[in-house]
């Protein structure tokens, strides 16, 4: 049954093709080197699933788990690490996968943490970015979408743990 509180922002071919371009794009700029991919969850799953394989070559797959939203749909700007990385970072070639960069706190939160590790690269990517809200100064290395100042659903993307699943990217009408 169509839920009518979700309208179609990005189709399923849109963001396929997209990745597509990001990953080839990543992959000729690290050129043949290991890129360590630092996916941050729960919301990057599934872009990074994809983005891994458009990438190409020899990548490994590590995860940082971050929680920001407690449940609701505004950014506390609290950043609390409930998962981090598992293995030392230092020296390596890495990049931060994001699914959508809001604010801007968290990925700049992520991003000092990380690069006081020593990586030799440290690259962010992210899906979506929505720098109408953005209260820290931040571009990300890589954005697959610029999107207006909605709150979007989707790809990763939940509502209360839901909606994660949908191929495609929608904004909640509550
Ligand atoms: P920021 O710290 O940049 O404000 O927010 C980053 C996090 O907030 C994202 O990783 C994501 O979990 C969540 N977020 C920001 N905007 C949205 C949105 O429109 N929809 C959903 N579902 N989550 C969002």
């Amino acid at each position: 049954m169509p839920d009518n509180r979700l309208s179609t922002l990005i189709s399923e071919e849109a963001i396929q093709a997209r990745i597509s371009e990001l990953g080839a794009q990543i992959r000729a700029d690290f050129g043949s080197e290991t890129i360590t991919c630092i996916g941050v969850l729960k919301g990057s799953f599934l872009f990074m699933a994809d983005l891994v394989r458009a990438i190409g070559g020899d990548v490994r797959c590590e995860f940082l788990g971050v929680s920001s939203y407690h449940g609701g749909t505004r950014s506390t700007g609290v950043v609390q690490i409930t998962q981090d990385l598992r293995f030392p970072i230092e020296g390596q070639h890495c990049l931060i996968i994001e699914d959508i960069i809001d604010t801007g706190l968290t990925l700049d939160y992520l991003h000092r943490m990380l690069s006081v590790r020593g990586p030799k690269t440290l690259k962010m990517v992210t899906l979506l970015d929505k720098p109408a809200r953005r209260e820290v100064d931040l571009t990300p290395d890589y954005a697959g979408f610029t999107i207006p100042d909605e709150f979007v659903v989707g790809f990763g993307l939940d509502l209360g743990e839901l909606y994660r699943n949908l191929p495609y990217i929608a904004v909640y009408h509550p």
